[in-house]
């Protein structure tokens, strides 16, 4: 487990930069936090992270937007899908070549992989969140230690 706090929207999208580097084709990445605590912004940071040259926005009409990077990276906002048990073909995504992020992944608890980095966000006050890192699974174990150091 590792907990950081960032106390501007640049430090957030920074780190998201730095997880990115570390993540390998296949890895899911999920972000549980309140709206407006910094999802989509530490998104944005994978994103770039990862090459992604378009601007990234919120999925939250579409469920899900995919990026052409150095490798395909898929953005999931599944909030809609609270209650629905609708499967959007999650396995494709979570097993495929390309990086998941999945904002609300509470919503879809029973398809989630069973190796990925939990991501929770707190808002501290208008401009710090608390950004913790929990790992489920040794490679993602391996990712939070480079990401203290
Ligand atoms: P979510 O996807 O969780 O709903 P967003 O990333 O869309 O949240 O919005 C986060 C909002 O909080 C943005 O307006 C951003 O400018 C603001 N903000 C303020 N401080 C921070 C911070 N330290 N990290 C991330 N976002 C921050
Ligand atoms: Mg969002």
């Amino acid at each position: 487990m590792y907990e950081i706090t960032t106390n501007t929207e640049d430090t957030t999208i920074h780190l998201g930069e730095n997880l990115a580097m570390l993540l390998n084709p296949g890895d899911v990445v999920t972000l549980e936090g309140d709206l407006g605590t910094g999802k989509t912004t530490f998104t944005k940071g994978i994103a770039a992270g990862l090459g992604v040259k378009r601007n990234v926005s919120s999925p939250t009409f579409t469920i899900i937007k995919e990026y052409e990077g150095e490798i395909p990276f898929y953005h999931m906002d599944v909030y809609r899908l609270e209650n629905s048990e609708e499967d959007i073909g999650f396995d494709e995504y979570f097993n495929g070549e390309g990086i998941t992020v999945v904002e609300w992944p509470q919503f879809i608890g029973s398809f989630l992989p069973e190796k990925y980095l939990e991501v929770k966000l707190t808002a501290i006050d208008e401009k710090s969140r608390k950004i913790t890192f929990i790992p489920h699974g040794s490679h993602f174990e391996w990712v939070v230690e480079q990401l203290k150091s």
